[in-house]
């Protein structure tokens, strides 16, 4: 393609400009992009799409790719979670209106172990300040603070950037100054993927109510070695947040990985639920009297989840 065919595709395809991107490590980031349009409003927890066009470069270190004819001019979309950095300077917690844009926490994906070659995030990766992308002018999803009354204990479990919606929602909390118990668990392989380890840290400092867990599975002696169905099974969740799990007063909410969220099977006929193995969190949380949401059937339960794949 010639740079003028490039120009003009990302002229047409493209509508807002990355503010920032800030590189955790060379596989974790912060993305700051403003939208060339009012950003609609919306609900922590909730996600919008984020494209490039298959024209973009990649970075180095992914599972090569080959794209079939005709597919360069085209735009690959995916869903991401809004997430929030919650204080815009020590001690104070950030305000929206303050902002013309949107915060996205992204990890890498250099390989698929489905085979299919990962498209989207090799090239945000390959991103700069002031490069052009597309966003989605929908902020979309079921996944909000919407069941949570003030007193409730708010649980986060996420898994890598599974955090994101749980930063966005722990900031909407804290604003409006929820008094009940918010225990945030990060489950990440190495102590380098807590992105937001200090801001989470110095939060604990000012909220009283506020608990800040991370967990990682690959590095043993940097912060626990634990996975979140163990932790609640074991009791070791209760002990943190120091009180017993009550679900007539508590709302979990599980992000990330589908194989730590464990969502049952519902068979269409008979309406029999089946857990996947290995457990999942709603399957240890169910056993302890809570009760996972079921959109087919549009029931709410007290156990609420995203999967990101
Ligand atoms: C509602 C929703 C919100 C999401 N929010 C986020 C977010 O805030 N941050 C984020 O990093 N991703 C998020 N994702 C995942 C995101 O949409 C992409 O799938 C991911 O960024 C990989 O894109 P890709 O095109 O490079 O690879 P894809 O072709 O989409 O490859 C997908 C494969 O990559 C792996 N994978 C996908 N997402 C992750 C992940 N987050 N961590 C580890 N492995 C992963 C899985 O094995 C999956 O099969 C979200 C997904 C959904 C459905």
């Amino acid at each position: 393609m010639t740079a003028e065919e490039v120009a003009d595709l990302r002229l047409r395809r493209y509508n807002a400009t990355v503010v920032s991107l800030n590189l955790l490590n060379p596989d974790l980031m912060v993305l700051r992009v403003r939208p060339d349009f009012p950003r609609h409003p919306h609900h922590p927890g909730q996600y919008c799409t984020l494209g490039l066009g298959y024209w973009e470069p990649r970075v180095a270190g992914c599972q090569e790719e080959t794209l079939p004819a005709g597919d360069e001019t085209k735009v690959v979309r995916r869903a991401y979670s809004l997430s929030c950095s919650i204080y815009s300077e020590p001690g104070r917690l950030m305000r929206l209106e303050e902002n013309d844009w949107f915060e996205f926490y992204i990890v890498l994906v250099r390989e698929n172990p489905d085979g299919r070659v990962p498209a989207l995030t090799p090239r945000l990766f390959a991103l700069k300040k002031g490069d052009r992308i597309q966003v989605g002018e929908r902020v979309t999803g079921h996944y909000t603070l919407d069941p949570v009354k003030d007193g409730d204990t708010v649980i986060f479990l996420g898994t890598g950037t599974g955090e994101a919606p749980h930063n966005y929602m722990t900031w909407e909390l804290l604003g409006r100054g929820h008094t009940g118990k918010i225990l945030n668990v990060c489950c990440v392989r190495y102590a380098r993927d807590l992105g937001y380890r200090d801001t989470h840290t110095a939060l604990m400092e000012q909220f009283p109510n506020y608990t800040y867990l991370p967990l990682t599975t690959r590095e043993p002696g940097v912060t626990r070695k634990v996975y979140i169905q163990d932790l609640i099974a074991s009791g070791e969740l209760e002990e943190r947040l120091g009180g017993t799990l009550d679900p007539a007063r508590t709302h979990v909410f599980l992000c990330g990985n589908p194989k730590m969220i464990g969502v049952p099977h519902r068979d269409r006929d008979t309406g029999a639920m089946s857990y996947p193995q290995p457990v999942g969190a709603v399957e240890v949380l169910e056993a302890r009297g809570f009760k996972a949401d079921v959109a087919a059937i549009k029931l709410k339960g007290n156990v609420h989840f995203e999967e990101y794949w």
